[in-house]
Protein backbone atom coordinates (compact mmCIF):
# COMPACT_ATOMS: atom_id res chain seq x y z
CA UNK A 1 0.00 0.00 0.00
CA UNK A 2 1.49 3.80 -0.85
CA UNK A 3 2.00 6.20 1.74
CA UNK A 4 -0.46 8.67 2.88
CA UNK A 5 1.22 11.76 1.78
CA UNK A 6 0.16 14.81 3.98
CA UNK A 7 0.75 17.89 3.18
CA UNK A 8 0.48 21.26 4.99
CA UNK A 9 -0.11 24.80 4.54
CA UNK A 10 1.42 27.47 7.03
CA UNK A 11 -0.68 30.24 7.33
CA UNK A 12 1.75 33.31 8.57
CA UNK A 13 0.10 36.61 10.46
CA UNK A 14 1.19 38.19 13.20
CA UNK A 15 3.90 34.89 13.86
CA UNK A 16 6.59 36.45 11.14
CA UNK A 17 9.66 34.08 12.40
CA UNK A 18 10.52 30.18 12.30
CA UNK A 19 12.27 30.51 15.72
CA UNK A 20 10.36 29.56 18.62
CA UNK A 21 7.47 28.30 16.43
CA UNK A 22 5.08 25.52 17.80
CA UNK A 23 3.08 25.53 14.76
CA UNK A 24 5.66 25.20 11.61
CA UNK A 25 7.79 23.04 14.33
CA UNK A 26 4.36 20.89 14.73
CA UNK A 27 3.35 20.95 10.69
CA UNK A 28 7.06 19.65 10.26
CA UNK A 29 6.98 16.78 12.42
CA UNK A 30 3.44 15.96 10.83
CA UNK A 31 3.67 16.49 7.34
CA UNK A 32 5.42 15.17 4.17
CA UNK A 33 4.92 18.51 2.15
CA UNK A 34 4.95 22.35 3.93
CA UNK A 35 4.11 25.25 1.71
CA UNK A 36 4.05 29.12 3.57
CA UNK A 37 1.98 31.67 3.14
CA UNK A 38 1.35 35.30 3.30
CA UNK A 39 -0.75 37.50 2.43
CA UNK A 40 -0.62 41.26 1.94
CA UNK A 41 -4.91 41.44 2.21
CA UNK A 42 -5.92 44.31 0.16
CA UNK A 43 -8.21 44.65 3.00
CA UNK A 44 -5.53 46.14 5.16
CA UNK A 45 -4.71 48.86 2.56
CA UNK A 46 -8.06 50.06 2.03
CA UNK A 47 -10.25 53.26 4.36
CA UNK A 48 -11.23 52.13 7.73
CA UNK A 49 -14.69 53.78 8.48
CA UNK A 50 -13.53 57.13 9.46
CA UNK A 51 -11.68 57.60 6.11
CA UNK A 52 -8.49 57.23 6.64
CA UNK A 53 -6.29 54.03 5.75
CA UNK A 54 -6.40 50.96 7.80
CA UNK A 55 -2.48 50.83 7.39
CA UNK A 56 0.24 53.35 6.58
CA UNK A 57 3.31 53.43 5.22
CA UNK A 58 5.77 52.76 8.10
CA UNK A 59 4.32 49.59 9.88
CA UNK A 60 3.52 48.51 5.82
CA UNK A 61 7.64 49.07 5.09
CA UNK A 62 8.44 46.81 8.10
CA UNK A 63 6.16 44.67 7.48
CA UNK A 64 7.55 44.13 3.91
CA UNK A 65 10.65 43.85 5.91
CA UNK A 66 9.75 41.47 8.05
CA UNK A 67 8.12 39.08 5.25
CA UNK A 68 11.51 39.57 3.27
CA UNK A 69 13.42 38.18 6.53
CA UNK A 70 10.78 35.46 7.42
CA UNK A 71 11.05 34.29 3.29
CA UNK A 72 14.79 34.24 3.66
CA UNK A 73 14.69 31.83 6.61
CA UNK A 74 12.06 29.60 5.71
CA UNK A 75 14.40 29.10 2.39
CA UNK A 76 17.19 28.01 4.78
CA UNK A 77 14.61 25.49 5.80
CA UNK A 78 13.68 24.37 2.20
CA UNK A 79 10.08 25.85 1.98
CA UNK A 80 8.49 28.04 0.04
CA UNK A 81 6.91 31.46 1.00
CA UNK A 82 3.93 32.34 -0.93
CA UNK A 83 3.55 35.78 -0.85
CA UNK A 84 0.33 37.51 -1.63
CA UNK A 85 -1.54 40.54 -3.07
CA UNK A 86 -4.97 39.31 -3.09
CA UNK A 87 -6.97 37.37 -0.09
CA UNK A 88 -6.67 34.71 1.71
CA UNK A 89 -10.29 34.01 0.91
CA UNK A 90 -9.34 34.10 -2.85
CA UNK A 91 -6.11 32.54 -2.33
CA UNK A 92 -5.83 29.91 0.19
CA UNK A 93 -8.63 27.65 -1.32
CA UNK A 94 -6.42 27.43 -4.76
CA UNK A 95 -3.63 26.40 -2.69
CA UNK A 96 -5.45 23.98 -0.49
CA UNK A 97 -6.71 22.43 -4.34
CA UNK A 98 -3.43 22.87 -6.20
CA UNK A 99 -0.87 21.07 -3.52
CA UNK A 100 -3.80 18.77 -2.01
CA UNK A 101 -3.22 20.52 1.63
CA UNK A 102 -4.96 18.59 3.95
CA UNK A 103 -3.87 20.71 7.30
CA UNK A 104 -3.63 24.23 7.71
CA UNK A 105 -1.35 25.65 11.13
CA UNK A 106 -2.23 28.99 12.21
CA UNK A 107 -1.63 31.38 15.32
CA UNK A 108 -4.98 31.21 17.35
CA UNK A 109 -6.39 34.95 16.77
CA UNK A 110 -9.82 35.71 18.39
CA UNK A 111 -10.37 39.60 17.26
CA UNK A 112 -13.34 39.96 14.98
CA UNK A 113 -11.52 40.48 11.94
CA UNK A 114 -9.04 37.63 11.82
CA UNK A 115 -11.81 35.46 12.68
CA UNK A 116 -14.03 36.70 10.09
CA UNK A 117 -11.30 36.02 7.43
CA UNK A 118 -10.67 32.52 8.61
CA UNK A 119 -14.46 31.80 8.47
CA UNK A 120 -14.11 33.03 4.63
CA UNK A 121 -11.69 31.02 4.20
CA UNK A 122 -13.22 27.80 5.38
CA UNK A 123 -16.32 28.61 3.33
CA UNK A 124 -14.16 28.84 0.36
CA UNK A 125 -12.37 25.47 0.89
CA UNK A 126 -13.70 22.44 -1.39
CA UNK A 127 -13.87 19.54 0.93
CA UNK A 128 -12.27 18.95 4.25
CA UNK A 129 -9.39 20.26 6.18
CA UNK A 130 -7.81 20.07 9.50
CA UNK A 131 -7.49 23.30 11.04
CA UNK A 132 -4.56 23.64 13.67
CA UNK A 133 -4.30 26.43 15.61
CA UNK A 134 -1.69 27.32 18.28
CA UNK A 135 -1.30 30.42 20.35
CA UNK A 136 2.50 31.85 20.07
CA UNK A 137 2.11 35.15 20.88
CA UNK A 138 1.61 35.26 24.57
CA UNK A 139 4.43 35.25 27.78
CA UNK A 140 1.80 33.03 29.61
CA UNK A 141 0.56 30.33 27.34
CA UNK A 142 -3.44 30.42 28.27
CA UNK A 143 -2.80 26.38 29.32
CA UNK A 144 -1.04 27.53 32.38
CA UNK A 145 -3.16 30.40 33.56
CA UNK A 146 -4.42 30.03 37.29
CA UNK A 147 -7.79 31.65 36.04
CA UNK A 148 -10.55 30.71 33.48
CA UNK A 149 -10.41 33.20 30.95
CA UNK A 150 -14.08 34.37 31.90
CA UNK A 151 -12.23 34.79 35.33
CA UNK A 152 -9.15 37.05 34.54
CA UNK A 153 -9.21 40.08 36.91
CA UNK A 154 -10.14 43.47 35.56
CA UNK A 155 -6.80 44.54 37.71
CA UNK A 156 -3.83 44.15 36.36
CA UNK A 157 -1.77 43.58 39.61
CA UNK A 158 -4.51 40.99 40.37
CA UNK A 159 -3.38 39.09 37.52
CA UNK A 160 0.19 40.04 37.36
CA UNK A 161 0.88 38.81 40.74
CA UNK A 162 -1.16 34.92 40.56
CA UNK A 163 0.50 34.43 37.24
CA UNK A 164 4.09 35.35 38.36
CA UNK A 165 3.67 33.04 41.43
CA UNK A 166 1.69 30.16 39.21
CA UNK A 167 3.01 29.90 35.62
CA UNK A 168 6.11 28.42 34.77
CA UNK A 169 7.13 30.06 31.11
CA UNK A 170 8.06 27.47 28.69
CA UNK A 171 11.27 26.95 27.08
CA UNK A 172 11.29 28.07 23.44
CA UNK A 173 10.44 25.76 21.08
CA UNK A 174 13.33 24.40 18.81
CA UNK A 175 14.23 25.93 15.26
CA UNK A 176 13.09 22.85 12.90
CA UNK A 177 15.69 21.24 10.44
CA UNK A 178 15.69 22.13 6.74
CA UNK A 179 13.48 19.85 4.72
CA UNK A 180 14.60 18.23 1.69
CA UNK A 181 15.09 20.40 -1.20
CA UNK A 182 12.48 18.87 -3.07
CA UNK A 183 10.05 20.39 -0.88
CA UNK A 184 10.58 23.88 -2.23
CA UNK A 185 8.28 25.00 -4.96
CA UNK A 186 9.27 25.67 -8.34
CA UNK A 187 9.04 29.13 -8.52
CA UNK A 188 9.70 31.55 -5.64
CA UNK A 189 7.30 34.94 -5.21
CA UNK A 190 8.36 38.54 -4.89
CA UNK A 191 7.99 41.49 -2.49
CA UNK A 192 5.58 43.96 -2.79
CA UNK A 193 6.99 47.81 -2.95
CA UNK A 194 4.77 50.20 -0.90
CA UNK A 195 3.43 50.96 -4.06
CA UNK A 196 1.74 48.28 -4.90
CA UNK A 197 -0.53 48.39 -1.61
CA UNK A 198 -1.08 52.13 -3.02
CA UNK A 199 1.34 53.81 0.02
CA UNK A 200 3.72 56.32 -1.04
CA UNK A 201 7.62 55.47 -0.33
CA UNK A 202 9.18 57.26 2.75
CA UNK A 203 12.59 57.76 4.08
CA UNK A 204 13.53 57.40 7.72
CA UNK A 205 13.31 61.05 9.08
CA UNK A 206 16.80 61.31 10.97
CA UNK A 207 14.89 62.34 14.29
CA UNK A 208 13.76 59.01 14.71
CA UNK A 209 13.63 57.13 17.69
CA UNK A 210 12.84 54.00 16.10
CA UNK A 211 15.33 53.75 13.09
CA UNK A 212 15.57 50.20 12.83
CA UNK A 213 13.93 47.89 10.19
CA UNK A 214 11.88 44.85 10.12
CA UNK A 215 12.70 40.76 10.35
CA UNK A 216 13.81 38.66 12.90
CA UNK A 217 17.53 39.05 12.22
CA UNK A 218 17.07 42.72 12.52
CA UNK A 219 15.08 42.12 15.98
CA UNK A 220 17.65 39.46 17.60
CA UNK A 221 20.53 42.27 16.58
CA UNK A 222 18.45 44.87 18.60
CA UNK A 223 18.36 42.73 21.48
CA UNK A 224 22.32 41.91 21.19
CA UNK A 225 22.69 45.77 21.60
CA UNK A 226 19.99 46.48 23.99
CA UNK A 227 21.28 44.08 26.22
CA UNK A 228 24.49 42.94 26.00
CA UNK A 229 26.44 45.18 24.06
CA UNK A 230 25.24 48.65 25.74
CA UNK A 231 24.05 47.11 28.82
CA UNK A 232 20.86 49.54 28.64
CA UNK A 233 18.88 46.57 30.54
CA UNK A 234 20.39 47.21 33.44
CA UNK A 235 19.01 51.09 32.83
CA UNK A 236 15.91 50.41 31.88
CA UNK A 237 13.58 51.57 34.77
CA UNK A 238 15.31 54.55 35.08
CA UNK A 239 15.03 55.49 31.50
CA UNK A 240 12.21 53.94 30.17
CA UNK A 241 9.85 57.04 30.22
CA UNK A 242 12.33 59.24 27.94
CA UNK A 243 11.34 60.95 24.77
CA UNK A 244 14.50 60.91 22.44
CA UNK A 245 16.59 58.58 20.95
CA UNK A 246 16.47 55.05 20.69
CA UNK A 247 17.96 54.13 23.89
CA UNK A 248 15.56 54.55 26.63
CA UNK A 249 13.33 51.68 26.25
CA UNK A 250 14.15 48.16 24.49
CA UNK A 251 12.11 49.56 21.09
CA UNK A 252 11.03 45.91 21.10
CA UNK A 253 7.12 46.62 20.01
CA UNK A 254 6.94 46.26 16.15
CA UNK A 255 8.68 43.15 16.11
CA UNK A 256 6.71 42.24 19.00
CA UNK A 257 3.57 43.10 17.52
CA UNK A 258 4.23 40.76 13.81
CA UNK A 259 5.85 38.36 16.01
CA UNK A 260 8.97 38.58 14.50
CA UNK A 261 10.55 37.56 17.56
CA UNK A 262 8.45 35.88 20.70
CA UNK A 263 7.87 37.23 23.95
CA UNK A 264 9.57 34.28 25.22
CA UNK A 265 12.61 34.83 23.60
CA UNK A 266 12.74 38.09 25.45
CA UNK A 267 11.99 36.75 28.81
CA UNK A 268 14.82 34.06 28.29
CA UNK A 269 17.43 36.48 27.09
CA UNK A 270 16.47 38.64 30.11
CA UNK A 271 16.93 35.59 32.52
CA UNK A 272 20.06 34.55 31.25
CA UNK A 273 21.97 38.11 31.36
CA UNK A 274 20.19 38.09 35.06
CA UNK A 275 22.50 35.51 35.83
CA UNK A 276 25.55 36.59 34.14
CA UNK A 277 25.65 40.14 33.96
CA UNK A 278 23.24 41.54 36.66
CA UNK A 279 19.51 41.34 38.01
CA UNK A 280 18.16 44.61 39.13
CA UNK A 281 14.47 46.50 39.28
CA UNK A 282 15.15 47.06 35.15
CA UNK A 283 15.67 43.56 34.11
CA UNK A 284 12.31 42.48 36.26
CA UNK A 285 11.05 45.78 34.28
CA UNK A 286 11.19 44.84 31.05
CA UNK A 287 9.39 41.44 32.40
CA UNK A 288 6.58 43.64 34.22
CA UNK A 289 6.27 45.35 30.76
CA UNK A 290 5.92 41.89 29.07
CA UNK A 291 3.14 41.15 31.44
CA UNK A 292 1.22 44.16 30.65
CA UNK A 293 1.30 42.91 26.71
CA UNK A 294 -0.04 39.70 27.88
CA UNK A 295 -2.69 41.29 30.37
CA UNK A 296 -4.26 42.93 27.51
CA UNK A 297 -4.45 40.06 24.86
CA UNK A 298 -6.18 38.32 28.00
CA UNK A 299 -8.32 41.37 28.49
CA UNK A 300 -9.38 41.28 24.73
CA UNK A 301 -9.75 37.44 25.03
CA UNK A 302 -12.20 37.81 27.85
CA UNK A 303 -14.57 40.76 26.73
CA UNK A 304 -14.32 39.90 22.97
CA UNK A 305 -16.21 43.05 20.92
CA UNK A 306 -16.35 45.30 23.77
CA UNK A 307 -13.13 46.15 23.62
CA UNK A 308 -14.01 48.16 20.26
CA UNK A 309 -17.38 49.38 21.13
CA UNK A 310 -17.52 53.03 22.60
CA UNK A 311 -18.58 52.04 26.10
CA UNK A 312 -15.53 49.60 25.95
CA UNK A 313 -15.63 46.90 28.63
CA UNK A 314 -16.89 48.96 31.45
CA UNK A 315 -19.90 49.78 29.67
CA UNK A 316 -19.83 53.57 30.62
CA UNK A 317 -22.00 55.83 29.01
CA UNK A 318 -19.89 59.56 27.98
CA UNK A 319 -20.48 61.95 25.75
CA UNK A 320 -18.15 62.06 22.77
CA UNK A 321 -17.52 64.39 20.22
CA UNK A 322 -16.70 63.69 16.48
CA UNK A 323 -15.72 66.65 14.86
CA UNK A 324 -13.41 66.14 12.09
CA UNK A 325 -11.44 69.82 12.40
CA UNK A 326 -10.54 68.67 16.08
CA UNK A 327 -9.72 65.23 14.88
CA UNK A 328 -7.74 66.35 12.29
CA UNK A 329 -5.76 69.62 14.66
CA UNK A 330 -4.93 66.50 16.92
CA UNK A 331 -3.12 64.58 13.60
CA UNK A 332 -1.86 67.59 12.33
CA UNK A 333 0.08 68.47 16.01
CA UNK A 334 -1.91 71.62 16.38
CA UNK A 335 -3.60 71.98 19.05
CA UNK A 336 -3.13 74.12 22.05
CA UNK A 337 -1.14 72.19 23.74
CA UNK A 338 3.08 72.07 22.10
CA UNK A 339 3.85 68.65 24.35
CA UNK A 340 0.87 67.27 22.38
CA UNK A 341 1.39 68.66 18.88
CA UNK A 342 5.44 67.44 19.11
CA UNK A 343 4.06 64.23 19.99
CA UNK A 344 1.49 64.03 17.10
CA UNK A 345 4.34 65.17 14.63
CA UNK A 346 6.33 62.37 15.83
CA UNK A 347 4.16 60.29 15.00
CA UNK A 348 3.32 61.56 11.53
CA UNK A 349 6.84 61.76 10.74
CA UNK A 350 7.75 58.42 11.52
CA UNK A 351 5.18 55.77 12.61
CA UNK A 352 6.91 56.07 16.70
CA UNK A 353 6.06 57.51 19.92
CA UNK A 354 7.08 56.92 23.40
CA UNK A 355 4.96 55.59 25.99
CA UNK A 356 4.83 58.68 27.44
CA UNK A 357 3.50 60.84 24.45
CA UNK A 358 0.89 58.36 23.39
CA UNK A 359 -0.45 58.25 27.36
CA UNK A 360 -0.41 62.19 26.87
CA UNK A 361 -2.25 62.80 23.57
CA UNK A 362 -4.80 59.65 24.34
CA UNK A 363 -5.49 61.30 27.46
CA UNK A 364 -6.17 64.67 25.84
CA UNK A 365 -7.97 63.65 22.92
CA UNK A 366 -10.36 61.53 25.04
CA UNK A 367 -10.80 63.76 28.75
CA UNK A 368 -9.68 67.21 27.32
CA UNK A 369 -11.15 67.53 23.43
CA UNK A 370 -13.83 64.51 24.52
CA UNK A 371 -13.53 63.21 21.28
CA UNK A 372 -14.65 59.11 20.55
CA UNK A 373 -11.55 57.06 21.82
CA UNK A 374 -12.29 55.38 19.29
CA UNK A 375 -11.28 57.71 15.82
CA UNK A 376 -7.87 58.53 18.19
CA UNK A 377 -7.02 54.40 18.19
CA UNK A 378 -8.14 53.91 14.87
CA UNK A 379 -5.46 56.54 14.03
CA UNK A 380 -2.93 55.09 15.95
CA UNK A 381 -3.86 52.06 14.03
CA UNK A 382 -2.81 53.38 10.96
CA UNK A 383 0.11 55.89 12.07
CA UNK A 384 1.91 52.88 14.66
CA UNK A 385 5.40 50.95 13.24
CA UNK A 386 4.06 48.67 16.48
CA UNK A 387 -0.07 48.42 16.14
CA UNK A 388 -1.17 45.67 17.99
CA UNK A 389 -4.87 45.43 18.57
CA UNK A 390 -4.85 44.22 22.26
CA UNK A 391 -2.60 46.77 23.32
CA UNK A 392 -3.68 49.72 21.18
CA UNK A 393 -7.36 48.99 22.23
CA UNK A 394 -6.77 48.04 25.73
CA UNK A 395 -4.45 51.19 26.41
CA UNK A 396 -6.93 53.67 24.74
CA UNK A 397 -9.85 51.89 26.48
CA UNK A 398 -7.95 52.73 30.21
CA UNK A 399 -6.44 55.91 29.50
CA UNK A 400 -9.90 56.85 28.15
CA UNK A 401 -12.14 55.57 31.16
CA UNK A 402 -14.00 52.94 29.79
CA UNK A 403 -11.09 50.18 30.23
CA UNK A 404 -9.22 49.15 33.18
CA UNK A 405 -8.03 51.57 35.23
CA UNK A 406 -10.22 51.63 38.61
CA UNK A 407 -9.14 55.45 39.09
CA UNK A 408 -10.01 56.73 35.80
CA UNK A 409 -7.14 59.54 35.74
CA UNK A 410 -6.70 62.76 33.28
CA UNK A 411 -3.45 63.66 32.54
CA UNK A 412 -2.31 67.32 33.70
CA UNK A 413 -0.38 68.00 29.79
CA UNK A 414 1.36 71.28 31.03
CA UNK A 415 2.50 69.35 34.29
CA UNK A 416 3.95 65.94 32.24
CA UNK A 417 5.69 68.61 29.65
CA UNK A 418 7.50 70.31 32.74
CA UNK A 419 8.09 66.97 34.52
CA UNK A 420 9.66 64.38 31.22
CA UNK A 421 10.79 67.57 29.13
CA UNK A 422 11.62 70.20 31.55
CA UNK A 423 13.96 71.86 28.91
CA UNK A 424 11.65 71.79 26.12
CA UNK A 425 14.32 69.37 24.08
CA UNK A 426 11.52 67.04 23.06
CA UNK A 427 9.67 69.57 22.10
CA UNK A 428 12.08 71.49 19.89
CA UNK A 429 12.66 68.87 18.08
CA UNK A 430 9.75 67.95 16.31
CA UNK A 431 8.03 71.34 16.28
CA UNK A 432 11.26 73.66 15.40
CA UNK A 433 11.91 71.52 12.47
CA UNK A 434 9.03 71.12 11.26
CA UNK A 435 8.11 72.48 7.60
CA UNK A 436 4.08 72.89 7.48
P1 LIG B 1 9.41 49.06 26.44
O1 LIG B 1 9.16 50.10 27.44
O2 LIG B 1 10.80 48.70 26.15
O3 LIG B 1 8.60 47.76 26.91
C1 LIG B 1 8.91 46.44 26.46
C2 LIG B 1 7.68 45.80 25.88
O4 LIG B 1 6.65 45.71 26.86
C3 LIG B 1 7.07 46.59 24.73
O5 LIG B 1 7.74 46.35 23.51
C4 LIG B 1 5.63 46.10 24.75
O6 LIG B 1 5.51 44.86 24.09
C5 LIG B 1 5.37 45.87 26.23
N1 LIG B 1 4.69 47.05 26.80
C6 LIG B 1 5.25 48.13 27.37
N2 LIG B 1 4.29 49.00 27.78
C7 LIG B 1 3.11 48.42 27.47
C8 LIG B 1 1.75 48.81 27.64
N3 LIG B 1 1.39 49.97 28.22
N4 LIG B 1 0.80 48.00 27.15
C9 LIG B 1 1.09 46.83 26.54
N5 LIG B 1 2.36 46.41 26.37
C10 LIG B 1 3.36 47.19 26.82
N6 LIG B 1 2.00 48.94 22.36
C11 LIG B 1 2.05 48.15 21.27
O7 LIG B 1 2.89 47.24 21.20
N7 LIG B 1 1.16 48.33 20.24
C12 LIG B 1 0.21 49.29 20.28
O8 LIG B 1 -0.59 49.40 19.33
C13 LIG B 1 0.18 50.16 21.40
N8 LIG B 1 -0.73 51.16 21.47
C14 LIG B 1 -0.75 51.98 22.58
C15 LIG B 1 -1.71 52.98 22.66
C16 LIG B 1 -1.75 53.82 23.77
C17 LIG B 1 -2.80 54.90 23.86
C18 LIG B 1 -0.82 53.66 24.81
C19 LIG B 1 -0.84 54.55 26.00
C20 LIG B 1 0.12 52.64 24.75
C21 LIG B 1 0.16 51.78 23.65
N9 LIG B 1 1.10 50.73 23.56
C22 LIG B 1 1.11 49.93 22.46
C23 LIG B 1 1.96 50.40 24.70
C24 LIG B 1 3.34 51.06 24.76
O9 LIG B 1 3.24 52.43 24.55
C25 LIG B 1 4.33 50.45 23.76
O10 LIG B 1 4.31 49.05 23.86
C26 LIG B 1 5.74 50.91 24.04
O11 LIG B 1 5.81 52.32 24.02
C27 LIG B 1 6.66 50.33 23.00
O12 LIG B 1 7.98 50.78 23.16
P2 LIG B 1 9.12 49.78 23.64
O13 LIG B 1 9.07 48.51 22.87
O14 LIG B 1 10.39 50.52 23.63
O15 LIG B 1 8.63 49.48 25.12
Amino acid sequence: MSKIIDSALVWFRNDLRVEDHHGLNQAIAKCDNIIAYYSFNPYHYGENKWGFKKTEKYRTKFLIESIKGLKAALKKLNITLIIDLESPQKTIPEIVKKYQVNYIYLQREWTEEELEEEKEVSKAIEGSISWERHYEQMLFHPEELPFDISQIPEVFSSFRKRCEKEVTIRPITALPKPLPLSNLLEKSYELPQLTDLGLENNETDHRSAFPFHGGTANALERLRLYFWENKKLSYYKNTRNGLIGSDYSSKFSPWLANGSISPKMIYWEIKRYEKSVQKNQSTYWLIFELIWRDYFKYISMKHGNKIFKIKGILERDYKWGNSYSVFDSWCEGKTSEPFVNANMIELKQTGWMSNRGRQNVASFFSKDLKMDWRIGAAYFESMLLDYDVHSNYGNWMYISGVGNDPRDRKFDIRWQAQRYDSNSKFQNLWLQNTLF
